[in-house]
């Protein structure tokens, strides 16, 4: 069988493989990802998102148990931008790996820049999508900090949990920017500190000013993920907003949301990769980049110059 047929299967071996090959963006993960394409759409997208130590990934493992409970199987993706391929991600990966490892309705994979020419965020998508077709039910995309990269990785889930703790104050403030549109569920992790019942309280006034535009209230939750404490409700409410995506919408709007945003997104990769390739072909690039130093052209003037000669 070919890789794509055993991933069809669920072979969990066959899947990290062409995840490494997405990874180094090479033509074959392209072939591939086109034939998996026709097998996607039936995994739910999770995002989380939130501070570094906030307990992301124990509220993810804790999630994730809470899933397979359900007898759903899982994949997870942990997803850093801001380190580059280290020893840190894999070792990461191991120990994650060692509490799940026994069980394959469980597959999870880290991934970290490692020179991504589109952004990690659509890579990440491609892996959604090689999860999908592999048969997982959930797949929970997990970041390491909250920042533009982050974002970007999260908002494609089809829900999307911000992950806070008790006295954060600053960071509350910080989350306000750009992250707070994006949860559709909102955690208090940490509960068992001091400082809880406030945390829930800011956040609370905070979505009061917000709206949001599909109807959806989003929920606060308190958990202790070190002890598994209000984790199923957690999980319960993850589920509940999948309903309400799917009774309201049919999930359209998110599966078209998501497919504008990774269309766009492919798109701006592919014509930059070609134009540049063009002019360094040429032995145009150079020159134009020394003339745009120099200001003998403007970079709007001199990209709409090569725009005009790509016929665009
Ligand atoms: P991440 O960086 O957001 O993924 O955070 P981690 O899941 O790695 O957790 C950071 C630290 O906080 C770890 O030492 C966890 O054991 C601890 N932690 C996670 N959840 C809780 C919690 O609910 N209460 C307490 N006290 N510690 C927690």
């Amino acid at each position: 069988m070919d890789l794509v047929e055993r991933i069809q299967c669920g072979d969990a071996r066959a899947a990290a493989r062409l995840i490494t090959l997405v990874e180094n963006g090479t033509a074959e993960a392209v072939d591939a990802l086109k034939q998996l394409y026709p097998r996607t759409g039936r995994a739910y997208v999770i995002g989380v998102t939130g501070p570094p130590g906030s307990g992301k990934s124990t509220l993810t493992d804790r999630i994730t148990a809470e899933l397979r409970h359900l007898d759903r199987t899982v994949g997870v993706i942990a997803v850093d931008p801001t380190s580059p391929f280290t020893g840190g991600a894999i070792l990461a990966d191991r120990i994650r790996m060692q509490r799940h490892s026994l069980d394959e309705g469980v597959f999870i994979r880290s991934m970290a820049t490692r020179g991504h020419l589109g952004g990690l965020s659509r890579s990440t998508n491609d892996v959604v999508d090689i999860l999908d077709a592999m048969g997982k039910d959930f797949i929970l995309i997990e970041t390491v900090g909250v920042g533009q990269d982050e974002i970007d990785i999260v908002r494609t889930a089809h829900t999307t949990l911000v992950v806070a703790v008790p006295g954060l104050g600053d960071e509350i403030q910080a989350l306000k920017a750009g992250i707070m549109e994006i949860g559709d569920l909102f955690v208090v992790n940490k509960a068992d500190r001091e400082g809880a019942d406030r945390t829930v309280l800011e956040i609370e006034m905070m979505l009061e000013h917000g709206e949001s535009d599909d109807g959806w209230r989003p929920q606060i939750f308190k958990t202790v993920a070190v002890r598994g404490d209000g984790v199923e409700a957690l999980t319960q409410g993850v589920l509940e907003h999948r309903e309400f995506l799917f009774e309201e919408q049919g999930d359209r709007r998110k599966s078209k949301e998501r497919s504008r945003w990774v269309f766009r997104a492919l798109l701006q990769e592919r014509l930059t990769a070609r134009a540049v390739e063009r002019m360094a072909a040429s032995g145009g690039l150079e020159p134009l980049i020394e003339r745009i130093a120099g200001r003998e052209v403007d970079p709007h003037t001199a990209v709409e110059e090569v725009l005009f000669r790509l016929g665009l």
